[in-house]
């Protein structure tokens, strides 16, 4: 059996920022950098990774929350920055101390130290967003947020995930019946917008059914058009009503580090002794 060690930890998820951390033995990754690089040094050193020890940064789209600090965490420690060309392109004009770019096409896998990286297309409002599987030895988690529908690139990335970080942006009523503008709600609501806790749950189900147990974290909530008690029950329940496999459920935090998830670490631990 394999003793494939890994934690992940949701840094911050939502619109106000973006950061998810991956790290085994020998390699640390980040996914997104949506926050400011004196929070996230500090996130990091709390996760116990200095942000000089970061092995690259998988970037999903050039929205503001998702790259926001990449440019001086480019700058300051030299990091790899995994993103196709048209995404790298995007960033560069908002910030052009975005470098040190290592060109992903979307779909290709590569490696990077121990771990195993593959990006697949997501429909967003943005130049070439993208999804990400991140694998290590037989273990694999999947993660895509800023998506206005699922595809079955994204059902596909879903295959085999031990850990899948999926978004759950809103809930339908909550936003039709919520203070956005009408342009607004259309934006999110549209085929290039934002994943409802219904298309999560949707999502996740079959998965859930097919797979056997997992572990599920719900991200990018809506300060204003959700709840993490309402997107917990309605994902909780619409995956509930199609299986009886067992599955844990998780919501990451909009502004503080939350879920945590470690797999094979007490095998590495216990050979230390
Ligand atoms: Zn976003
Ligand atoms: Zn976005």
């Amino acid at each position: 059996m394999s003793n494939a060690a890994v934690s992940v930890y949701a840094l911050a998820s939502g619109s106000s920022g973006n950061a998810t951390l991956i790290c085994t033995k020998e390699t640390n990754i980040l996914i997104d950098c949506g926050l400011g690089i004196r929070k996230l040094s500090s996130l990091l050193h709390g996760k116990g990774v200095l942000a000089d020890n970061l092995h690259g940064i998988l970037v999903t789209h050039e929205h503001i929350d998702h790259i926001a600090g990449l440019g001086n965490l480019c700058r300051r420690t030299g990091a790899p920055v995994f993103t196709n060309d048209a995404t790298h392109q995007a960033c560069s004009l908002r910030d052009p101390l975005v470098n040190n770019q290592v060109s992903v096409p979307t779909g290709s896998e590569l490696r990077i130290g121990q771990l195993t990286v593959r990006s697949f297309a997501v429909p967003h409002d943005a130049s070439e967003p993208v999804g990400w599987v991140v694998q290590h030895e037989d273990w694999r988690m999947c993660y895509f947020t800023d998506a206005g529908i699922v595809t079955d690139a994204m059902k596909s990335g879903l295959c085999g995930a031990d850990l899948a970080i999926v978004e759950a942006n809103h809930d339908v009523e909550m936003l039709r019946r919520g203070p956005y503008t009408s342009d607004m709600k259309a934006r999110v609501a549209s085929s290039t917008g934002h994943l409802s806790n219904t298309q999560c749950a949707d999502a996740l189900a079959a998965k859930v059914e097919d797979e056997g147990p997992a572990t599920i974290w719900l991200a990018h909530l809506s300060r204003v058009n959700n709840s993490p008690a309402v997107a917990r029950n309605t994902v909780m329940q619409g995956i509930k009503s199609r299986t009886k496999t067992t599955f844990s459920l998780e919501v990451a935090h909009r502004d503080s580090p939350s879920a945590t998830y470690h797999r094979g670490m007490r095998a590495v631990q216990l050979s230390l002794f």
